[in-house]
């Protein structure tokens, strides 16, 4: 008997909330491993376990419970979902809406033998909070620059989280200001393990014999079952989420998950839904088991930032990708690909981390990594190909916002200015500096924290530009106060480090759309 195809990428992995047949004898589900997807760029190779891992038990978990699934390799996801059809002799194709603008092309303009139907991917039922349309209209309801807090107030009021009588819980909206404290002698919670299953040993067997990849599948333990994900999310909610609101902005030594969630991959793959991460979290806050601030600023990362961030990118693409403002276009050095090559401790520190993970968490992403391609003026696209290869949580449609428009500036549509610091901002939420080859309290010479110098070469390459912001033209006053020779010194020490810096040239190739 002919049915309809049920095509489920890795995006769509919960088990109650898929686009799967409404009975497991309404129809057929495929699964597919794109070769060309798989190699369009060399990701991390604990990624791509992640994400083969995860589909191959959720495969597993409906022909428990009794659907029909074909899991099949094929060159591309178009031709996987054609060869399905046609063995199958389906009537018709389901699927999600694909997040990532390529794919999302590529099945709009397919000529399938039957008919297509793509379904939202968010609002009831699906796996974000907002319709693509209705995240797309509360951004545009917005005059000039896109600003997340206005987004953020409206979802706060438009779902009722946090908010006691139509007024923002503790009198509040953001609670930001009181989440930047050092964690100089606090030592974060240990995280556990999660145990690979059999079927994740597979992948890693297999995975680790793929050429041009990066990094090692040793140590994998991201969560690939809906079951593992609730695990992570329970020992978030026992162990860190009390002080998540402090140290959300610190970095120590030696320390990867510090108060994070660990949840993005999760949420990403949608073994999680974010609303399910929200109640819980407000749940604590209602216990007596979490304070405000911590509270407060997970959940303005969920259902403010994530949901914001999913919207812009709709919103800016495609030309998003090409977006250079600053018109930077240093290659990116290569220690960012060989992290052993850097002398600074905080780059290491990140650097390994996401050599070693597949991750570095916000504040690494920010403020080190997209803080030093900012002022070192890296090529964005460059910067971007690197997020989106080395991040076990990178996704197009969530990395391009946060590295293009967040880290880089490169997209100025939704930050009023760049996040620019010099090695002070580091000393003083890291215990980086001590033990870093390089001293922060240098401004210049050889011995100077690079930031310190790479920060007034791009104020003042810039200065045309950034003057026109009030926060930052303030800034330009100690840098006037100088000395013409303590300026040139500077300006020098910036050019000696930028030159030192060697391009990667690993030879890998990067295809944006290929799927
Ligand atoms: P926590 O710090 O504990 O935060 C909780 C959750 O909030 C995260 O799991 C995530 O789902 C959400 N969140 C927080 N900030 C953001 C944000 N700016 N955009 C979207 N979601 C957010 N996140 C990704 O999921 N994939 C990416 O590829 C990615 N690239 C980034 C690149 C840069 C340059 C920056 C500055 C941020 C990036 N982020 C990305 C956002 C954020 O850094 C990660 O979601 C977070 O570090 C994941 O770790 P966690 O789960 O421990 O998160």
């Amino acid at each position: 008997m002919s049915l309809p195809l049920y095509f489920v990428g890795p995006w769509d992995l919960h088990p109650d909330l898929a686009c799967v047949p409404p009975s497991p004898t309404a129809g057929t589900v495929v699964l597919i491993e794109s070769r060309a997807k798989g190699s369009a760029l060399p990701y991390h190779r604990k990624k791509l376990v992640m994400i083969l891992s995860a589909m191959h038990h959720f495969a597993e978990d409906l022909r428990a419970r009794g659907y029909t699934v074909d899991v099949v390799r094929a060159e591309t996801y178009v031709d996987g979902i054609q060869q399905t059809i046609d063995n199958r002799g389906a009537t018709e194709v389901h699927a999600l809406t694909p997040r990532e603008w390529g794919l999302a092309q590529a099945l709009e303009k397919a000529t399938f033998s039957v008919p297509l139907h793509l379904h939202e991917d968010g609002g009831p039922g699906g796996h974000f909070l907002l319709t693509k349309q209705e995240a797309l209209d509360l951004l545009s309801a917005q005059k000039k620059t896109l600003r997340m807090d206005v987004f953020y107030r409206a979802m706060r009021k438009r779902f009722g989280v946090l908010m006691a009588e139509g007024k923002p819980e503790g009198g509040k909206w953001s609670y930001d200001a009181d989440n930047r404290k050092p964690a100089k002698g606090v030592t974060p919670p240990p995280t556990s393990v999660v145990q690979p299953t059999p079927l994740t040993q597979k992948m890693m067997e297999r995975v680790s014999r793929w050429p041009n990849h990066w990094g090692q599948v040793d140590g994998f333990d991201w969560p690939v079952t809906r079951a593992q994900a609730l695990t992570v999310l329970s020992e978030f909610l026992d162990q860190r989420l009390p002080q998540f609101g402090d140290y959300q902005d610190a970095m120590l030594n030696g320390e990867v998950w510090m108060w994070h969630a660990r949840l993005s991959t999760a949420l990403n793959l949608s073994l999680l839904h974010p609303m399910e991460l929200i109640a819980a979290v407000e749940a604590r806050y209602a216990e007596g088991r979490a304070p405000l601030n911590a509270v407060e600023g997970l959940i303005r990362q969920i259902l403010g930032w994530r949901e914001f961030i999913r919207a812009v990118y709709w919103r800016q693409m495609p030309g998003m990708r090409s977006a250079n403002h600053l018109q930077a276009n240093r290659p990116l050095p290569k220690f960012f690909w060989e992290p052993e090559r850097t002398k600074m401790k905080c780059m290491s520190e990140a650097l390994s981390a996401v050599k070693t993970h597949g991750y570095a968490h916000h504040i690494q992403r920010l403020m080190i990594l997209g803080n030093f391609a900012l002022l070192a003026e890296v090529d964005p696209i460059e910067v971007s190909h690197w997020f989106w290869a080395g991040f076990v949580d990178a996704y197009e449609w969530v990395e391009l916002p946060n590295v293009h428009g967040m880290a880089l500036y490169a997209d100025p549509s939704f930050t009023t200015k760049p996040y620019a610091a010099s090695g002070n901002y580091i000393n003083k939420m890291s215990n980086h500096c001590r033990g870093c080859h390089y001293k922060v309290k240098d401004k210049t010479g050889p011995t100077a924290c690079p930031f310190n110098p790479l920060f007034w070469n791009f104020m003042v390459r810039h200065r045309e530009l950034l003057t026109q912001n009030p926060r930052l033209s303030r800034l330009y006053g100690n840098w006037d106060r100088k000395t013409p020779e303590a300026q040139q010194e500077a300006i020098q020490t910036a050019q000696d480090f930028l030159d030192s810096l060697e391009p990667s040239d690993h030879g890998w190739s990067f295809h944006d759309d290929a799927c």
